[in-house]
């Protein structure tokens, strides 16, 4: 299949107004087309046609018990897909909407089996990025939009890395430039009597209890394996790079380098993701290490984690070495990712040694 790209000028409106009439015809039609928003790029069909809807899970090789998100250009819009609005759901809209908070609500019949997986309830986004608001205005139509990566890739945050991985596979890809949140919405369960947080994302825990009060954040994201996870997709793995990544958190992000120090010294390619801080103990040129700086605060992390991560796919690294953050506010969506990315590898102290948390298995560069 030939895939059309359209690369928007914000000088030129006459010229992106004539490609994202020409991007809707194509979704109108039933076809697949990318385009930005302002969490990541999504992979759009048309929500209410459940042929249009299948081809997003065959592009991506998407597992189809994994639900997809409606995305919509008006508030109002939510009300023919959904048998009711709970208050905490209306409130949540008013105070977030447009935004990067996903609602879970009761579906409508109009919603196709291929979009909620058979569950009853269906998710919906009214994004605030002006390239999605225009091309859902203008097809008319609810937009099922997963993010625009082949399944278990880290999410594409700009057009090359939606080229990378689904050129040939769907009709278009609208070129909007960068996003700016960089890790995805914010899953929600509205219709709990106390709304549940399936998925932290660009609207914090923090953000969320200033409206509603009590949030409840679904137990499955500290990684426990007791229970299954509220939204079917968190139990994938996700987001993951190439190589093997170990996650450093807590006392353990101090001894970063030096284990990066060490592993490069075996001969491995090393990859370090990691702050400003922990940068400066590099040297410029360090041998077999690739440092990754993102800077310093939590949301230059998540408007560059998916970038960095692929590219040390590129840069072939053999192992990746990632400095955890606090989890206050973005902090819970970005160590969500990152734990997620490195297959749940995480490294932390116990009485002065490194030591893997359950299940992780340490290299032997990480020993003494
Ligand atoms: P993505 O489309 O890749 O951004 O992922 C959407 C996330 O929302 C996945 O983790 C889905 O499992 C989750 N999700 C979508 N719809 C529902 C729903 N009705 N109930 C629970 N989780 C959902
Ligand atoms: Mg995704």
């Amino acid at each position: 299949m030939q895939t059309i790209y359209w690369k928007l000028q914000a000088d030129n409106e006459k010229s992106a107004s004539a490609s994202l009439t020409q991007a809707a015809r194509l979704l109108q039609q039933g076809e697949v087309v990318a385009f930005p928003t302002e969490t990541v790029y999504g992979l759009g069909a048309d929500g209410l046609n459940g042929a249009a809807v299948a081809k997003i899970f065959a592009a991506k090789g998407r597992p189809a018990d994994n639900p997809l998100i409606l995305h919509i250009a008006d508030k109002n819009d939510i009300l023919p897909l959904t048998t009711g609005l709970t208050a905490n759901a209306k409130a949540l809209m008013e105070a977030f909407w447009p935004g990067p908070l996903t609602l879970i609500v009761d579906k409508s019949a109009l919603i196709p089996d291929e979009v909620s997986a058979g569950l009853d309830t269906v998710g919906v986004r009214m994004p605030s990025h002006p390239v999605a608001a225009q091309l859902i205005a203008l097809t008319g139509r609810p937009i099922a939009a997963p993010s625009a990566n082949i399944s278990g890739k880290p999410s594409p945050t700009d057009a090359q890395a939606v080229l990378d991985d689904m050129q040939g596979k769907v009709a278009g890809i609208v070129d909007g430039g960068r996003c700016g949140i960089g890790v995805e919405s914010t899953v929600v369960d509205t219709t709990s009597p106390v709304p549940m947080i399936l998925r932290p994302g660009g609207i914090t825990r923090e953000m969320l209890e200033a409206v509603l009060g009590a949030v409840e954040v679904d137990p499955t994201l500290a990684g426990s394996t007791d229970f299954k996870p509220k939204a079917p997709g968190m139990k994938y793995r996700h987001y993951a790079p190439e190589a093997a990544m170990y996650l450093f958190e807590g006392a353990a992000t101090g001894c970063l380098p030096q284990t990066a120090k060490q592993a490069a010294a075996q001969g491995l390619k090393v990859g370090v993701l990691c702050s400003a801080e922990l940068a400066a103990q590099f040297a410029a040129a360090e041998n077999n290490i690739a440092v990754s700086c993102w800077g310093s605060e939590v949301s230059d992390l998540a408007e560059q984690l998916y970038a960095l991560l692929r590219a040390f796919d590129k840069q072939q690294v053999d192992v990746i070495l990632a400095e955890g953050v606090d989890e206050a506010g973005l902090g819970l969506a970005v160590m969500n990712r990152l734990r997620k990315a490195a297959g749940y590898q995480i490294v932390t102290v116990a009485a002065g040694q490194l030591c893997a948390k359950s299940g992780t298995h340490l290299p032997g560069f990480m020993l003494k």
